[in-house]
């Protein structure tokens, strides 16, 4: 089943208003599994608007119209659905009579053009509107040579969201095969690799065509798998999506760090929490990523009166600032960046002052504030340390100033979930 959304208007089509409605119901469609295949907007104009659908009903099985149902001359679309397939206008009374208590209850007489808003296309149902005076239309066309379901609701985006989920969904989840059964999702979260290198590793992955289908998305980094199917229960459901999941542990199986809503920082405060170990961070020149993720999880779990795992954190604007922490003195590094025995000092003064199992201590030249102007990749250093472990890394970095900062703090959390596997065992 694919989808088609229309947006009806002047307002939109000269620029006045951004058309919010479609992008909103793309969503919802791609939720209910019903991939949305063509966005078009016309203006309010009737043989425009009889074009756009009868080519919308050739091309999707689904055609959702936003907008065009007010009272007034330029609302058309019931006369373009009307139009467009041959089904003339006829009084729904139990539409007039709530078009009417919705006057009274305002204590307002009904205008006589507001009657026109109670006309709908031969044959089609009416999608109630609670809050509106606009009924939707729902039409199902089967002919020889066309099969689609023509949705229409109002413009004003509250109402149509309101008629969307209190009528659209039920019967577009009717109309999709009762077979198939309910439309599940299992969210796979992976760090530390590009959407392009999935897609290299796993080229049949985001086939659209495959059961189940798999969605690739990237926030600030971090990389989520998507695999959505029917299915009628959770086991008929991990039946069909173990395979995927097998496939894509065999693949990048060492960058996957959990699922669901999962984000790293709660993967690493997992495998803390199971070893009973707690971490304290030094964060210098990349803002304080880490210890504010870690603090939102600390907030999020305030019923429980133990503290958590993360024992604390600090952030320095220059590696300068962190030096005078540490010895009292602001002098220059003397060292190159790799040798320099800042970071791993860092990483040890970070359990030592916190009294933590675990230090984390990440470092970037030059700092967060200078990356605006930067071109160039940055030079950074990872140092953790943990009882007589310490393991310090330099990497190159660059991209957005918005996405860098939480890539550098990922990249920290990830090298504790992945070093905690091994030294802690
Ligand atoms: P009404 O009964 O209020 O006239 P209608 O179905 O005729 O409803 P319109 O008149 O086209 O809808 O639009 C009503 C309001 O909704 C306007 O403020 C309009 O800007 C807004 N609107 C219409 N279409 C969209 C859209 N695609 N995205 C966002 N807002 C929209």
């Amino acid at each position: 089943m694919q989808a088609e959304v229309i947006s009806i208007g002047d307002e939109l089509t000269s620029g006045q208003r951004l058309d919010t409605n479609t992008q909103w119901l793309s969503q919802q469609l791609g939720d209910l599994g019903i991939p949305t295949i063509r966005h078009t907007t016309v203006g309010d104009d009737l043989s425009g608007n009889v074009e756009a659908l009868r080519l919308a009903a050739q091309r999707a099985d689904v055609v959702v119209c936003t907008g065009g149902l007010g009272p007034t001359q330029d609302d058309l679309t019931r006369q373009a659905i009307a139009d467009a397939f041959g089904r003339p206008l006829a009084l729904d009374e139990a539409s007039l009579a709530h078009i009417r208590e919705l006057f009274a209850r305002r204590k307002r007489e009904m205008p006589e053009r507001n009657r026109t808003q109670a006309m709908i296309p031969a044959g089609s149902q009416v999608i109630p509107n609670p809050h509106g005076s606009a009924p939707g239309i729902d039409l199902a066309i089967e002919t020889e040579s066309l099969a689609s379901r023509i949705f229409a609701l109002p413009g004003v985006p509250a109402e149509m969201k309101q008629m969307w989920h209190e009528t659209l969904v039920q019967r577009l989840e009717k109309a999709l095969s009762r077979k198939q059964g309910r439309l599940r999702y299992h969210a796979i979260k992976l760090f530390g690799i590009g959407e392009s290198d999935v897609e290299v590793k796993l080229p049949h992955l985001i086939d659209r065509q495959r059961v189940p289908t798999v969605g690739i998305t990237v926030s600030r980094a971090t990389i989520t798998l998507r695999i959505a199917a029917r299915a009628h229960g959770d086991e008929e459901f991990q039946k069909l999506i173990s395979p995927t999941i097998a496939e894509i542990e065999e693949a990048v199986g060492e960058l996957i760090f959990g699922q669901g809503q999962d984000e790293l920082e709660h993967a690493v405060l997992r495998h803390l929490e199971q070893r009973g170990f707690t971490l304290a961070t030094v964060e210098v020149g990349a803002g304080s990523w880490v210890c504010d993720w870690m603090q939102k999880c600390v907030e999020m779990n305030e019923r429980t009166i133990a503290p958590g795992p993360y024992v604390g954190g600090i952030a320095f604007p220059t590696p300068e600032l962190a030096r005078r922490w540490l010895s009292g003195s602001s002098a220059p590094p003397t060292a190159s960046l790799e040798s320099d025995p800042l970071w791993s000092t860092l990483a040890r003064q970070a359990c030592d002052r916190f009294q933590a199992d675990v230090g984390l201590a990440l470092g970037v030249y030059p700092s967060v504030g200078q990356m605006e102007q930067a071109s160039q990749p940055f030079d950074l250093v990872f140092a953790m340390a943990a009882g007589e472990h310490l393991h310090v890394e330099q990497r190159s970095m660059g991209g957005h100033p918005d996405v860098l900062g939480p890539r550098i703090a990922k990249t920290g959390l990830d090298i504790v979930r992945k070093r905690l596997k091994g030294w802690l065992a």
